[in-house]
């Protein structure tokens, strides 16, 4: 392949194959293994070895080999049925999504979501962690029920960075450039067929970013990118990375996320009815949206009560340190030629996000997002409860659960993570199109009975294989880079063994995660792992945010461990962390291990992912688990209390572990039939799949956003319209109103009444004989009338 700026050349494609293109630009094909299949299937070491991205694989590919799939009967009996699927998904008969069904009046109104990160497939690494696999799963799902959905976001040249591992246990990182021409994006064109580049003011100067465009399913997702012509060099950077660079980077990133993506939503021709911020980057873009409305001559607070009326803030953070917040130079800095444009003073413009920091008064991007939002929730039921107790001095007089933040608990993307054996599993003995009955509890109560032992065992059994291979790889890849002998790399032949009991432990080193709790009693880890008749053997895989030296030296703890005499191969220590290899540890480890400080863990994912293949987890009763566990599909360690003392708890909670692992967990697994069938293990694989798939899916998550506030915020914001919100919008400071002080048939169209203000709307022509109606007034019954 030749690239030319920015021209992909491509080999010639044979006719009759030619809609391979077409599929490698739609991350369909990344949920639907068939689809992946026909890439794979043509050239396997180049499919791995270019990454498993479909664009930059058609480059490269030998023309020959395009020829003679062309030629190959099975080759092509697959491609028309994956083609057909193909055009069957994207363009369904008007009322087949779930979403048209349940809402046909809405289906032309717009859902616009905004997140910093997207994890949709390791081929394009714009993702850190499980905030960015949620927005990811969240896309195709939204996709696959019909919502009419749009993402926002940012296409970062460099993304996140690649983990290295070096002799002492450091972690390195790395950076690759992502050229777009082999990113399956393409650039966004407004209504006028032009390309949209969108700008923002930044401090003495004007930056502009191009919007690309790329297919999630039937939806796009529009990302932002600085790197073009007009910028300044240094500007150029601003969205090379994902979380990298200093405060001014972030607010910059920030404002371009924010304002940016609101002019770009706006220059590709779309209104939503509804905007979703998911965490508090994004939370600029309410500014934004009072700013236009203050511009077409509302009051500032008539403003933000218009922008509240339809949009939704989703927290993640438990940890108050956690929260996005800037300081005052910075605002000033960055926003001084912007309070105006929004008819308030610097005073004025600095209250709207105050918090109290430890570094003085800040501006918070969490406090931002909750006072411009009208709806806002946290992920878990237990992370609503932490949300509601931290943000309620943000509503004096409530109580604690008055505060108006809910909850819904986070879900996987079902078929972005179950694995190719469970899938065909579940279709052989559940039902050939159990993908349709996802998040119903009754199907899995129903048939999970269905699953004889021996094959659940057999699947499962093929995976850990298939992780243990995935493993000797990556372990050689990895030392071979460091320079270590033939002798040596042959150690990671068969280091993992399919026959032990295999824990996993696979998240971003951060701090609370605790990834070395099971180190702290060395007596009892080394009894555990040391049982020449019961091996047991533990992966870790992670990566620390670079900046963060702690989680860091977590890595080299156990990196250290993993290289110890002591230790070696029954402690492994897997580099980067991503997609992929997530793919393989949570189908391939026999128990899914997480003990994350309670209840600092929002919701947790990646344990949904375990036990969608039939992983028993073994967690702290926080963020998902809490809810999830019912003493049968898993363990929980420790105790559903708050600690004040962080090594007490550290202490009670290993000791549990401890007694979880040799007591339940090591005997229970080891209780093997003849064949090597443990029977009893294998009914919590089972009920780990019954409670959990339905449950954790994203599936039943989506469903809950589109029922509990999408809904709602675009049926609230119809109303606004309907009452020409410009015309007629009263404000009453404090004083709780309901449609009872209305005049009959007058209705209110925002009853956030606890806030500072509450408005209310009507067309004039609704008010009744006897009602006082004046603009900026509460209708009032009066005599004079
Ligand atoms: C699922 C996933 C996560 C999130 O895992 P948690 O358990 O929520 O920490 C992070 N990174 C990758 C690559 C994942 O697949």
């Amino acid at each position: 392949m030749k690239v030319y700026g920015r021209i992909t050349v491509f080999p010639i494609m044979p006719a009759r194959i030619n809609r391979l293109y077409e599929l490698a630009y739609n991350m369909w094909w990344s949920w639907h293994p068939e689809a992946r299949t026909l890439y794979s299937s043509l050239d396997p070491e180049l499919w791995e070895q270019i990454g498993h991205n479909p664009v930059h694989f058609l480059s490269k590919i030998q023309p020959q080999k395009l020829e003679q799939a062309a030629e190959n009967t099975d080759y092509l009996a697959l491609y028309d049925s994956v083609i057909r699927n193909f055009d069957h998904y994207i363009h369904p008969q008007s009322d087949e999504t779930w979403f048209s069904i349940t809402y046909p009046e809405l289906k032309d109104k717009t859902i616009a979501y905004f997140s910093a990160e997207f994890g949709l497939h390791e081929s394009l690494p714009i993702y850190s962690g499980g905030l960015g696999i949620l927005s990811g799963d969240h896309c195709k799902e939204a996709s696959d029920l019909g919502l009419p959905f749009v993402g926002v976001g940012f296409l970062y040249p460099q993304g996140y960075f690649n983990q290295r591992i070096n002799h002492a246990g450091t972690q390195e990182a790395s950076y690759d450039k992502l050229h777009f021409s082999e990113a399956p994006a393409v650039p966004a064109v407004g209504p006028d067929g032009n390309e949209v580049v969108i700008s923002v003011e930044l401090p003495g100067r004007r930056i502009y970013a191009k919007v690309w465009k790329l297919l999630v399913g039937r939806i796009p997702l529009y990302l932002m990118d600085t790197d073009i012509a007009p910028n300044a060099p240094a500007d150029r950077e601003l969205s090379a990375r994902l979380y990298g660079g200093d405060h001014e980077m972030r607010i910059s990133q920030e404002i371009v996320l924010g304002i940016g993506g609101v002019r770009a939503l706006h220059a590709l021709g779309i209104s939503p009815a509804t905007w979703h911020l998911n965490e508090g980057h994004a939370a600029f873009l309410s500014l934004e949206r009072s700013r236009e409305l203050v511009e077409s001559g509302l009051s500032f607070n008539e403003a933000r009560e218009v922008v509240k009326a339809n949009s939704l803030f989703t927290t993640h953070t438990p940890v108050p340190a956690g929260n996005d917040a800037f300081s005052y130079d910075l605002i000033d800095k960055y926003f001084s030629s912007y309070w105006g444009k929004l008819g308030l003073t610097r005073e004025q413009f600095l209250e709207v996000a105050h918090e109290e920091n430890s570094w003085g008064p800040s501006y918070s991007m969490t406090i931002l997002a909750l006072k411009f939002t009208g709806q806002h929730n946290g992920v878990s039921a237990l992370h609503g409860d932490v949300s509601r107790k931290m943000w309620q001095f943000l509503w004096p007089g409530l109580d604690k659960d008055e505060v108006p933040i809910g909850s819904i608990t986070n879900g996987v993307h079902t078929f972005s993570w179950i694995a190719p054996e469970l899938n065909e599993l579940y279709g052989r003995y559940l039902d050939k199109d159990w993908g349709k009955h996802v998040d119903e509890q009754d199907f899995w109560d129903n048939n999970i009975q269905k699953i004889p032992d021996l094959e659940l065992w057999k699947a499962h059994y093929q995976r850990k294989v298939a992780l243990a291979d995935y493993a000797t790889k990556r372990l050689q890849k990895q030392h071979l880079r460091l320079g270590e002998g033939d002798r040596q790399l042959a150690e990671f032949e068969g280091m993992l063994n399919p026959n032990a009991l295999i824990l996993g432990f696979a998240r971003r080193f951060a701090t609370y995660k605790r990834a070395t709790l099971i180190f702290r009693n060395m007596e009892k880890l080394r009894r555990i792992v040391n049982n020449p008749k019961r091996p047991v053997q533990i992966v870790f895989a992670g990566k620390a945010h670079p900046a963060d030296e702690p989680g860091k030296a977590l890595i080299e703890y156990i990196y250290k461990m993993s290289r110890s005499e002591e230790f070696k191969g029954k402690i492994i220590f897997l580099e980067n962390y991503d997609i992929d290899m997530a793919r393989y540890l949570v189908s391939g480890t026999d128990v899914w291990l997480n003990n994350p400080i309670r209840p600092y863990e929002a919701s947790g994912t990646s344990g949904q992912k375990a036990a969608l293949n039939g992983q028993p987890n073994c967690s702290i009763l926080d963020g998902w688990w809490a809810e999830g566990f019912n003493g049968k599909n898993g363990w929980a360690i420790g105790e559903e209390r708050d600690y004040h003392d962080q090594e007490v708890q550290a202490e009670d909670d290993s000791n549990s572990l401890y007694h979880i692992l040799e007591d339940e967990i090591i005997p229970s697994f080891f209780d093997q039939d003849s064949e090597g069938v443990p029977h009893g293990w294998i009914s919590y694989m089972k009920e780990a799949i019954r409670t959990c798939a339905p449950q954790f899916s994203m599936r039943r998550m989506i469903k809950d956003y589109t029922n509990k506030y999408y809904v709602p915020e675009i049926r609230a914001k119809i109303r606004v319209e309907e009452n020409h919100y410009g015309a007629n919008v009263g404000l009453q400071p404090g004083k709780n109103v309901s449609n009872r002080d209305l005049p009959p048939k007058m209705e209110l169209y925002v009853t956030d009444a606890r806030w500072s203000t509450s408005v209310y709307g009507w067309k004039q022509s609704m008010c009744m004989p006897g009602w006082c109606c004046e603009a900026d007034q509460l209708p009032t019954r009066r005599s004079l009338c």
